[in-house]
């Protein structure tokens, strides 16, 4: 049987970061991914923000990670000219109610360590952004815009730089613990066995499943996997905004916003919709709540101007209506097995967090 020191499964953003992390430890990794290519999952289906880090509980790895993440991608992005934009933010209350809702978010952000948040009057956010219609916003001036592709490629670049290697049409379908590691079975066109010191399950929406059908994990410590799809459609024309417009979070997201992509295209999204299948249609009819959402800070959107865009999917481990959940790292401390780390809920601000979270993977597991 093939032996590896690490195995990474999963390319997208957080898989191609541990295995760059890793690879630049000096340790041997090989990236399985079940897909034709890198970033091909939730890693391409989500608005491309560079969170700032304001919304999560103080202490959490989504707060830690994404206040130190933004700060490395900004930082990857000026070294290797990954297209990116420091637009900033603005998140907009539509009535007095929500006014006092910013100044609590302030609160949390800064503790989270994010710079610069600034609260404004209407008349201030107007002088901004002309269009917008509000009863005051909170400004987010660390929050941007990133090319997702060029950031991947960039990670990946460093990882085959120092020695990782990618394969494609590669799914991890099963494995089993052994002494001093993990032998897994790999599928595709040539089926082969694989046995490795570290398993590093990065797989995204499939996480969950791929833990499953390793014997030897604890099944009763694999979360339920449940699916929250976020649906974008975008604005023909021209943007009429030139920062990033956030309403007041609502429950499950951060409510229907707009963001302007690295071509100026502006897209609203993601609405929540809980879902049973991985399905990426975008329903033209759900455009309805959209025009409603946005009108409430945009009221010059017109009829008809709001085309289907593309969908995401939110790889959530907590059911609707349950308190929203921190990303989910586990390793042999949580579940006893030598050479497993499994990586559960990595959803929003994952594209902004990978590369800090890959440094705490990296970390976590240096020595084993
Ligand atoms: C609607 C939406 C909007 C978002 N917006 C933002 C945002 O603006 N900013 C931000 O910071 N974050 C955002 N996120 C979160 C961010 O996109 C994710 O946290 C991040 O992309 C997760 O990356 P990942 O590598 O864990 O998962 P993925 O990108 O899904 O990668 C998992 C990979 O594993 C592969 N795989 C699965 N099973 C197997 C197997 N058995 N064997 C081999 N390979 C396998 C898949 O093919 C896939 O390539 C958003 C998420 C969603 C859903």
């Amino acid at each position: 049987m093939e032996a590896v020191d690490c195995v990474v499964v999963g390319a997208g953003v957080v898989g191609i970061a541990v295995a760059r992390a890793l690879a630049l430890a000096g340790r041997e990794v090989i990236v399985l991914e079940a897909a034709e290519g890198i970033g091909t999952g939730t890693s391409s289906r989500n608005s491309e923000v560079i969170h700032a880090g304001i919304y999560y509980p103080k202490d959490s790895l989504m707060a830690r990670f994404c206040v130190q993440g933004r700060r490395m991608l900004y930082a990857l992005c000026a070294e290797r000219g990954v297209a990116f934009n420091n637009c900033g933010k603005l998140i907009v209350a539509t009535s007095v109610e929500e006014n006092d809702r910013l100044a609590g978010i302030k609160v949390r952000a800064e503790a989270n360590g994010v710079e610069g948040m600034r609260l404004l009057d209407a008349t201030e956010a107007r002088a901004l952004e002309p269009n917008l219609e509000c009863t005051a916003a909170l400004l987010s001036p660390t929050t941007g815009v990133v090319d997702s592709h060029g950031y991947m490629v960039a990670l990946q670049g460093d990882a085959e730089n120092a020695g990782a290697v990618f394969v494609f049409h590669s799914p991890v379908t099963g494995g089993r613990v052994v002494a001093g590691g993990v032998e897994i079975k790999v599928g595709g066109a040539e089926p082969m066995a694989l046995r490795c010191n570290l398993l590093i399950n990065s797989a995204g929406l499939q996480a969950p499943a791929v833990a499953r059908r390793i014997q030897g994990m604890p099944s009763q410590l694999v979360p339920q996997e449940y699916y929250a799809k976020g649906n974008y459609f975008t604005l023909t024309g021209r943007s009429p905004f030139s920062r990033l417009i956030y309403p007041v979070p609502v429950p499950g997201g951060l409510g229907v916003h707009l963001t302007i992509d690295l071509g100026g295209q502006a897209r609203f999204g993601p609405d929540v919709e809980w879902i049973d299948g991985l399905d990426y249609t975008v329903d033209p009819r759900r455009a309805d709540s959209f025009y409603d959402a946005v009108r409430r800070y945009w009221p010059g959107l017109k009829d008809g101007a709001l085309q289907p865009g593309y969908a995401g999917i939110r790889p959530k481990i907590v059911p609707k209506g349950a308190p929203g959940q921190d990303f989910v790292m586990q390793d042999r401390r949580v579940h006893g097995v030598e050479g497993l780390v499994n990586l559960f809920g990595i959803e929003s601000p994952g594209l902004t967090a990978a590369i800090a979270l890959a440094e705490h993977v990296g970390a976590a597991v240096a020595g084993s």
